[in-house]
């Protein structure tokens, strides 16, 4: 017998108290915007009170194996499912347990539990008749209460008996689209793709902004950039990425201000001109991959000095993270080696050997006040170049909704 569907657990959306029915309802349609793209004989349905998706003849370890990439989901678990009868429910029971012993499991317990109390026998009774039978039917397999490979869990509800046994653990975090709209700082760097992440993992979705300073940079980086976008769409959906012709800032800074608050004042060029095109697109706050005490621009004195010029909040994921733990979780996602690519970013031309690690913010301040800040800024905006990044397929019918 072939696993029929597959059971979608969401743990953390259980605790949302109000909003929970607001959560399950975008999951589930995340879900189905997934299933069709990628398994169109896929469903999703509600039975037995619990989200399934319905394989229809689709892989169903392929469907699970995509499943468990999407955020919101804590566990999916391959199920069996048969009516209330206990040959039936031995005989699905029996089914799963082939499907284990295949997988070179060789160890068992039961745990039924019996929901619906019209079901003439109790939870104890089943563990003990579906475990003879199964011993039974499979010489090769052991009872193991506490340690067992496989636990065999059976539900009996009203609506019928789901028997499962596997549980893999999914993505974790909130729905994408439950957590509002943002506009990464994205860097060919390590860190702001996971900071990204970690922001899309709690419901955001995300609009990507990079600077490039060409001809001192080269299309190389550009296409590491895209290539980075592509790998966080196909966690959370189509980002639409803003390419900012930088070098004319870059320049003016570099010609007006001091070495050693040069950095200092890109980065307040780079936050202006974010907050311009995330408040074009109605985005509520910037993320961005700073990690406190990184490197000399990451210093709370530094932040402090480059916030002054934006009231969106930004938002640093990363911020009391080891790199050590943020370079794993690249690995893990898929952008680190992207992100090691050698061509250099825009913040690595000009820059002076010592700058300061605490700048003064009325010092920056004074030095900016040389420079044509508003023409700037706007001449970068204008000419800024917009791409929708999609690295899930490459005609999507859902991408107006980006634009
Ligand atoms: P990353 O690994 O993300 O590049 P970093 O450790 O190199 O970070 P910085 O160079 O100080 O750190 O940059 C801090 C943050 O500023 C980055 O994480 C990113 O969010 C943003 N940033 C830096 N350079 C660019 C750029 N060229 N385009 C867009 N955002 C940038
Ligand atoms: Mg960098």
């Amino acid at each position: 017998m072939k696993h029929d569907a597959i059971l979608i657990r969401y743990a953390e959306l259980a605790i949302k108290g109000r909003n929970r029915k607001k959560f399950e309802r975008r999951l589930e349609k995340n879900i189905q915007q997934l299933l069709k793209r990628r398994f169109p004989a896929a469903r999703t349905s509600r039975t037995f009170g619990r989200l399934f998706a319905e394989t229809n003849g689709e892989d169903s370890k392929e469907v699970l194996e995509a499943l468990r990439h999407v955020f919101g989901i804590s566990s999916v678990s391959p199920v069996v499912r048969t009516v209330n009868r206990e040959a039936d429910i031995k005989e699905g029971a029996a089914a799963v347990i082939s499907d284990a012993l295949a997988q070179g499991k060789r160890s068992f317990k039961v745990s039924c539990r019996r929901i619906d109390k019209t079901f003439p026998t109790g939870s104890q009774d089943m563990n003990q008749l579906i475990g003879a039978h199964l011993l039974g039917q499979f010489p090769e397999l052991t009872v193991d209460v506490h340690h067992p490979d496989v636990e065999l869990t059976v539900e009996i509800r009203q609506e019928g008996t789901a028997i499962t046994g596997e549980k893999l653990k999914g993505a974790g975090g909130l729905p994408t689209g439950t957590g509002g709209r943002a506009m990464l700082l994205l860097s060919g760097g390590i860190d702001s793709p996971v900071a990204g992440f970690e922001a899309m993992k709690r419901g955001v979705t995300l609009e990507a902004v990079h600077f490039h300073s060409p001809p001192y940079t080269s299309v190389q980086a550009k296409q590491k950039v895209e290539d980075l976008a592509a790998v966080l769409s196909a966690f959370g959906g189509a980002v639409k990425l803003h390419v900012v012709p930088f070098t004319e800032a870059q320049l003016a800074v570099h010609q007006q201000v001091p070495d050693n608050v040069e950095i200092t004042v890109m980065r307040r060029f780079m936050l202006r001109i974010a907050e311009q095109l995330a408040e074009k697109d109605g985005l509520k706050a910037l993320i961005s991959g700073e990690s406190l005490g990184q490197v000399a621009s990451q210093t709370l004195e530094s932040m402090y000095a480059i916030n002054q010029v934006t009231t969106m909040p930004v938002l640093r994921p990363l911020i009391t993270q080891d790199k050590l733990d943020v370079i794993e979780k690249s690995q893990r996602i898929g952008t680190y080696d992207i992100s090691i690519r050698p061509f250099e970013d825009c913040c690595t031309i000009f820059l002076p050997s010592d700058p300061k690690t605490k700048p003064n913010a009325e010092k920056v301040a004074y030095y900016e006040s040389f420079l044509a800040i508003d023409d700037i800024v706007n001449d970068a905006v204008k000419r800024t170049e917009v791409r929708i990044i999609d690295g899930r397929t490459q005609q999507d019918e859902e991408l107006e909704d980006l634009l």
